[in-house]
């Protein structure tokens, strides 16, 4: 039946009112109404450290969804977005008009980019960017005189947003049965891991090659005239933490080229520093066609995303426009001056603070640290990561290698026992462990006692099994 709500004791009580009105994202809707999940409701934010309405206060080891990559509370970011909006809050930028810190804003991103990528188009999350990629590379075949160019190339495991289409790309099932998707213009193929998917004794090299194999065989029998673009992240984010093995992009990108497939490299989390380069493309070595930005390019701040466009794919548009009139296309808040004045002053911490490089050295750290605590422990099967970005898996017994009955929740009960020692950390799905993604101000010292909780909590684990 209705739940009451108007007894008055509880009537001001927020977790009363979030479980009455909230509509939480990727949220057990019944186990959230019932009390079985938990409230959690965060009031504050200082470097590192979130802190709840009990006053827990807990070292922040995924930066909120891997995004607060200069930390909580800079007031500098507060400031700038106050002098912004006293100035000018919002125009639009349809038809030519513009503002200037989306101006200055465009420049940076394009200086910071290289690899010829000059023109940024700017929404405000990462699923509306892989929507806008999508958009063009189709508009891009089409003006080439190839409309029948359409299909998309995505890879399974991966996360590229939750809209119909971004949610298509999207290489996790969750986000497909209930919902009648994926889209039939989207096709999945493997992503890399090589220590979960390679055959016994096959190298990283001939792995990726193995992988690009199955890329060129699913491209041939799509038929290629039919095959528009291939999207993908740098380092697989959500569906593992997977950084890419020995080869593969370079394997990858010979089969694109050879069949005239646009590559749109998905860099929302490994964007603006988090695995040690100021972006995964030029980790390694990739030559985008068009890029995803979000998250770190505002630290979470204020939403923003940014498509890129390369000069190739550029002169296409300019000369789709030339024959039809406007690129038809865009948000109410494109290219907001708000959000452009929040990512300024974030880019600016990056910069100032050699941030970028933090997440290298540091990084480096951490992952030795993760490795020496982890590498030969019963229960954990693989360390990996690059950057401060990692994960750990978790097994029930390492050689032969064998994994956990998943309703065992072992990752999740890792997850909740760290949080109540202070610290947070991400639940990875498939296999059973836990992810990290701290913001890039990291120290040695608090690199240290993520991985004290972490193996801690692992240990509580550990002991009931
Ligand atoms: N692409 C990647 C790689 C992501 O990790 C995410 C979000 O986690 C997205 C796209 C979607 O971004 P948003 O949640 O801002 O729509």
């Amino acid at each position: 039946g209705a739940r009451d709500l108007s007894l008055p004791r509880e009537i001001n009580d927020p977790a009363v009112i979030d479980r009455a009105h909230m509509f939480h994202p990727g949220t057990h809707l019944a186990d959230f109404a019932s009390g079985e999940l938990p409230s959690q409701i965060i009031t504050g934010g200082e470097g590192i450290y979130v802190t709840d309405r009990d006053g827990h206060r807990m070292i922040d080891g995924f930066a909120g969804l891997w995004c607060v990559n200069v930390g909580y509370g800079r007031t500098e970011i507060a400031d700038a977005v106050h002098a912004q909006m006293a100035k000018l809050s919002y125009y639009h930028a349809y038809n030519g008009n513009s503002n200037e810190p989306a101006i200055e804003l465009a420049g940076r991103i394009a200086g910071m980019i290289g690899l010829d990528m000059n023109h940024v188009f700017y929404g405000l999350s990462g699923s509306d960017s892989n929507e806008t990629n999508a958009k063009i590379v189709w508009y891009y075949h089409r003006i080439l005189g190839k409309p029948e160019k359409r299909k998309l190339i995505a890879r399974q495991r991966s996360y590229h947003g939750s809209g119909v289409l971004s949610g298509s790309l999207t290489g996790q099932p969750g986000f497909h049965g209930l919902f009648g998707l994926p889209l039939p213009e989207v096709i999945h193929v493997s992503a890399p891991h090589h220590w979960l998917d390679a055959h016994p004794g096959e190298t990283e090299r001939a792995y990726s090659r193995r992988l690009a194999q199955e890329l060129e065989a699913t491209i041939l029998s799509e038929g290629p005239e039919t095959v528009a673009a291939f999207f993908a992240e740098p380092v697989v984010g959500s569906g593992g933490i997977l950084p890419s093995p020995e080869g593969y992009w370079e394997e990858v990108q010979q089969v694109l080229r050879r069949y005239d497939v646009l590559l749109v490299a998905d860099e929302v989390v490994t964007g603006f520093g988090r695995t040690g380069a100021a972006f995964g493309s030029h980790l390694y070595g990739i030559r985008p066609d068009l890029m995803a930005l979000a998250k770190g390019l505002s630290s979470g701040y204020l939403p923003l995303s940014a498509s890129v466009v390369s000069d190739r794919v550029w002169q296409v548009l300019e000369e789709g426009t030339r024959q039809n009139g406007p690129f038809i296309h865009g948000w109410t808040y494109s290219a907001h001056p708000v959000c452009a004045a929040a990512a300024l002053a974030n880019l600016d911490i990056i910069d100032r603070e050699g941030l970028i490089e933090n997440a290298r050295d540091t990084g480096a750290y951490f992952q030795q640290c993760l490795r020496e605590a982890f590498g030969n422990h019963p229960m954990v099967g693989e360390v990996r990561g690059v950057g401060l970005l990692a994960a750990v898996d978790f097994v029930e017994q390492r050689s032969p290698r064998q994994f956990f009955d998943p309703a065992r929740r072992i990752g999740a009960q890792v997850t909740e026992t760290a949080r109540r020692k202070g610290l947070i950390v991400r639940s990875m799905p498939r296999i059973d462990g836990i992810g990290f993604a701290p913001p890039l101000t990291l120290t040695r010292a608090e690199a240290d006692q993520i991985v004290d909780i972490a193996r801690s909590a692992t240990q509580e684990i550990a002991a009931t099994l």
